[in-house]
């Protein structure tokens, strides 16, 4: 019987062979051997070794049944546990009817008689059975991910499903693989080597979980699942990803993070469970030194915190356990420190909690889109403070607030600004909006055009974090802003040695010549504030001058600006 034609399919196949006695073997082999690749194997042992390293490349094994050290039905059965090897059909053969029908109960597909005394049945019954399987299963090739050839994510949560199904009692291992920084690595390397480096990620996991009873799959761009019916550390795993990357692109330094969440109880969901791996492998990114993570109570805790405050947000904002403290600005080229302007940061007072300060949040809710309800509600409570501040002293004080990437994307954005303005009796001009530099490091144009729409409307726009992100110096020449905050990181650094000081300065050169004005942010001694000023620094904000405070502790600021301007 031919083989099909198509030109992705019609390539040599692979048989195993597994008999203890070499004459068999060769027999067989002699039989097969035009038609197919053979792989032999002495005895049940090396035969699952084979087919566990090997399970996508072999179409059908013949199976002897009576062999030392692991027989054929132990064979048969290790393969049943596992719905990948499941899949690989088996013929086995034997002289004996009762160890046939034992077989046949056992999941084999078919056998073959010994002794073998008609090769051309023997290789058309092979055929039929390979090409039979193979037709049952036409519908894996959508079941695959076209770049590694492992399950997509979709197949891999079904199989998974089904293999809970087969094993309702077992304790069982999630298992996620990410390639750390993969969108800096493609940058630096290009689209083929990032491939490569997923295409052996891919691989690797596969072999690991053939091994491990599992399956392996595909989940987003760079990240893998592996579900294994047996527990372990997967420190090996790790090793191996991390081993097999570097021999490959040995001028590289490629970082392969491991997350496992131990299954132990089916009340976790199986999505929740590669969540959790998830949770456990990012809180590597980034750490070389770290190559697995495993889901623990600390991690628990953290979730369940994490949670908690994306729960109780909206009644948050809703009962003013959300409230707005602002940080003086200084213009510091002058005789003495002129009070400015002033930086609007949310603060959190919880029911439960307390105080919690904006980084156990702000990145929380920029994840899931909730820091827009944040947002407006700070724009909002500072639009109405600036105004009665407007009318109560009679000081050009600018305020800016921060915005977020999520918030760029929204594109009613300049409209919701223009009515907050609008609504509290202020313009446009009174507010400032601050936007981080790393809210640019994708969809560069996409944020470019929001940033312009608002600062068109009259909305000065001041890069925050200046320094922090990973772009260079020229971005400053394609986005549209009026003040540039270096990061506080720099001011620290600038103590430290020449260099760093150099490049305050340099930094600085750049934004007079584009016509910018910056601002040191965390400035918190006099040598630091005396250094800036002689770079030729506009502005500075931070702790020298005073943390974020209440309005009413601003106020002294504004009286004090008042008296010492009129004097
Ligand atoms: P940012 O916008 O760069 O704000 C400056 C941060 O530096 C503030 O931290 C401020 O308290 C702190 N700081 C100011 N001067 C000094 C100093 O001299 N020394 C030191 N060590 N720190 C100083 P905060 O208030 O904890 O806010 C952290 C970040 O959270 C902010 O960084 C901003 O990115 C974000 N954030 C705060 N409020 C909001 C908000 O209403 N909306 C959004 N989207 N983000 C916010
Ligand atoms: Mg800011
Ligand atoms: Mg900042």
């Amino acid at each position: 019987m031919e083989m099909r034609h198509d030109p992705i399919l019609n390539y040599k196949r692979t048989v195993l062979i597994v008999d203890d006695e070499e004459v068999n073997r060769l027999l067989l082999g002699s039989i097969l051997e035009d038609d197919y690749n053979i792989i032999y194997a002495e005895n049940g042992r090396e035969a699952w070794d084979v087919i566990s390293e090997k399970t996508s490349t072999i179409s059908i094994v013949l199976l002897d049944l009576l062999m030392p050290e692991m027989n054929g039905f132990e064979v048969i059965k290790m393969m049943q546990r596992n719905v990948i090897t499941a899949a690989i059909p088996v013929i086995v053969l034997t002289s004996e009817k009762a160890m046939e029908v034992e077989s046949l109960r056992l999941g084999a597909a078919d056998f073959i008689s010994k002794p073998y005394d008609m090769p051309e049945i023997i290789l058309a019954r092979v055929n039929r059975m390979v090409q039979f399987f193979e037709d049952k299963q036409v519908i894996s090739s959508v079941e695959r991910d076209e770049l590694t050839g492992i399950y997509t994510k979709r197949f891999f949560f079904k199989y998974c499903e089904k293999l809970d199904k087969f094993h309702p009692d077992v304790k069982t291992d999630a298992i996620m693989v990410d390639v750390d920084h993969y969108g800096l690595l493609k940058e630096l390397y290009g689209n083929d080597m990032a491939e490569g480096v997923l295409r052996i990620c891919a691989k690797t996991l596969y072999l690991y979980a053939g091994k491990h009873e599992g399956i392996a799959g595909r989940g987003e761009e760079d990240t893998f699942y592996a579900y294994l019916m047996a527990t372990g550390d997967h420190t090996e795993l790790a090793a191996e990803l991390n081993k097999r990357v570097a021999e490959e692109f040995p001028d590289t330094n490629i970082h392969i993070r491991v997350g496992v969440f131990k299954r132990e109880s089916r009340d976790v969901s199986l999505l929740n469970s590669f969540h959790y791996a998830q949770i456990a492998g990012d809180t590597i990114s980034g750490d070389y030194s770290a190559l697995v993570a495993v889901y623990d109570n600390e991690l628990r805790n953290a979730t369940l915190f994490k949670d908690r405050l994306i729960h109780d947000i909206k009644a948050g904002i809703e009962t003013g356990q959300f409230v707005v403290y602002y940080q003086p600005k200084y213009a510091i080229q002058g005789d003495r420190p002129r009070l400015c302007g002033a930086e609007a940061l949310v603060r959190w007072f919880h029911k439960d909690f307390g105080f919690l300060t904006p980084d156990k949040y702000i990145s929380l809710f920029e994840q899931n889109g909730l820091i827009q309800l944040v947002d407006r509600f700070v724009w909002k409570e500072t639009a109405e403070q600036i105004k009665k501040w407007k009318d109560r002293y009679d000081l050009d004080l600018p305020v800016s607030v921060n915005a977020s990437r999520m918030d760029l994307f929204d594109p009613k954005l300049s409209d919701v600004l223009l009515e907050i303005t609008k609504a509290a009796g202020i313009s446009p001009q009174d507010l400032h909006v601050e936007v981080t530099e790393s809210a640019y490091a994708k969809d560069q144009d996409r944020m470019i055009e929001a940033v312009k729409k608002i600062r068109d409307n009259g909305f000065a726009i001041e890069m925050d974090d200046f320094g922090t992100g990973y772009s260079a110096l020229n971005i400053l020449c394609s986005i549209p802003l009026d003040v540039l905050k270096l990061d506080m990181s720099f001011v620290r650094q600038m103590e430290s040695s020449h260099e760093n000081e150099m490049m305050v300065d340099i930094i600085l050169d750049m934004a007079k010549m584009l016509g910018v004005e910056v601002n040191a942010e965390g400035v918190e001694t006099g040598v630091q504030l005396d250094k800036l000023k002689k770079l030729g620094c506009d502005m500075v904000q931070g702790f020298y001058f005073s943390k974020p405070v209440p309005p009413a502790e601003f106020e002294k600021f504004m009286e004090k600006e008042i008296r010492e301007k009129s004097e």
